[in-house]
């Protein structure tokens, strides 16, 4: 028995019969049969745990795909207007879920593009660099694209990375970032910083960082904030419209399970809604509805996030959208979220109670500063204990050089499939 620290009321045991008896006495342990779990070779479902690279397939999304499909073999293009969920505004019907995941207004969010494009899209708005204030901060680890994206935006701006890019990193032997150090920056540097473009949730570590402070910190110093939500959105509960951040963007193939480079959101603040005077990329799917068809209009922008659409979006992908995000607003964000504190926490106890030297956990121990993803260093290890892993019908992420990164999802994980992982990894290491 444990009493894990920060989780006062939770006693962990480590046996299979307790992680059944948690499954049996969870209420959101029914969600796990609404998703395809995939099968290794001789038919037993393997222990996923990689719903932090893409989330497992909601049975519902065959559906939702079927009725657009028929509705359009039927329809033609009079689907636009006369499908039971008309294609004009299908972009609509997201937007009230998806809000709440990410603890928004509806007029906040939209869905639309994919993550990089709408990082693209974001800064060319809130990045308008002048003489004196053209650098953009991004966490050291961030996610490639990010870090190309943002090169990008300052090369195209003519401006050196070397020069304009500075990193928040970790302090020398230690794998997290500090907000102090964030601190520091803006001190020796705020005047001349432009944007603040942090990952919410770090793809590597499993940090979440204090948004609602960064935000704070930027807006002190006269600098627009945006947040990548690749690994928040759907994990933890960004509240972006208390955060006061300027936008935000996220993909929606991860945590929200809705399929192979489905399509990104996109949140833009309420303050920002009606600035017509904001320069954007426009395209006919921002414009004014009313007099979108007439086609010979001046550009008259959307208020909201939707006034930064571009195209007519793929309907198919939206509906499996629609499918994995009514799961979710069945579900309950917040009751997901517990549960997720809850299995996490489940799963660093066995960790930890593996008693071996070799490994450590490099996700931040307080929940409040991580999602459901650990990350779990293997001193000396190479890619082959992911390869047996896998071999042993586990799912997992591999990061070189030495890191294992496994995310259990509170919609279709198991309290069993925590107990498997870490009977497997022990063995695996064995
Ligand atoms: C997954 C991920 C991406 C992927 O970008 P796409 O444009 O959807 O291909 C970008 N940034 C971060 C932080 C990610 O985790």
């Amino acid at each position: 028995m444990f009493r894990a620290e920060n989780q006062s009321e939770i006693m962990f045991e480590n046996s299979l019969e307790y992680a059944r008896k948690c499954d049996a006495s969870d209420a959101l342990a029914s969600f796990r049969k609404r998703f395809h779990i995939p099968k290794s070779a001789s038919g037993e479902p393997f222990v996923y745990l990689c719903g932090n690279s893409l989330g497992l397939q909601p049975k519902a999304a065959s559906e939702y795909i079927q009725k657009e499909l028929r509705d359009w073999s039927s329809l033609g293009v009079e689907g636009h207007t006369e499908a039971e969920h008309p294609w004009l505004p299908y972009h609509e019907f997201l937007s009230v879920n998806m809000a709440k995941i990410v603890g928004a207004k509806p007029s906040e969010v939209v869905i639309m593009n994919t993550l990089t494009t709408n990082l693209h899209l974001m800064m060319v708005t809130f990045f308008r660099p002048t003489k004196s204030r053209y650098k953009i901060v991004i966490e050291s680890d961030a996610f490639p694209s990010d870090k190309y994206a943002v090169e990008s935006q300052l090369k195209f701006h003519d401006i050196d990375p070397k020069d304009g890019l500075i990193l928040w990193k970790p302090r020398k032997g230690e794998e997290l970032c500090r907000f102090e150090d964030l601190e520091l920056i803006m001190k020796e540097h705020g005047d001349s910083i432009a944007l603040l473009m942090i990952g919410s949730t770090n793809y590597y570590t499993g940090q979440s960082f204090p948004l609602k402070k960064i935000v704070e910190l930027g807006h002190k110093h006269n600098t627009k904030v945006g947040f990548d939500l690749a690994h928040g959105v759907g994990n933890i509960q960004p509240n972006l419209h208390a955060s006061g951040a300027d936008f935000a963007v996220w993909c929606t193939y991860k945590y929200l399970n809705s399929g192979p480079g489905s399509l990104g959101g996109c949140f833009v603040h309420e303050r920002h809604a009606d600035d017509k005077d904001l320069k954007r990329f426009a395209g006919w799917w921002g414009h004014n509805k009313e007099t979108r068809f007439n086609m010979r209009h001046e550009f008259d922008a959307l208020s909201g996030a939707e006034g930064w659409q571009l195209s007519n979006p793929p309907i198919l992908s939206m509906a499996a959208i629609r499918a994995s995000l009514d799961t979710f607003a069945e579900a309950g964000f917040d009751n997901l979220r517990k549960k997720s504190v809850t299995l996490t926490g489940f799963l660093e106890f066995l960790i930890d109670d593996l008693k071996d030297d070799r490994i450590s956990i490099i996700t931040p121990r307080n929940p409040d500063e991580r999602g459901c993803q650990l990350s779990i260093q293997v001193k000396s290890a190479d890619k082959s204990l992911h390869t047996k892993l896998t071999e042993a019908g586990v799912i997992s992420d591999w990061r070189e050089p030495d890191v294992i990164r496994v995310a259990p999802a509170p919609l279709y994980n198991s309290y069993e499939d925590v107990f498997h992982f870490a009977t497997r990894l022990k063995d695996t290491l064995d």
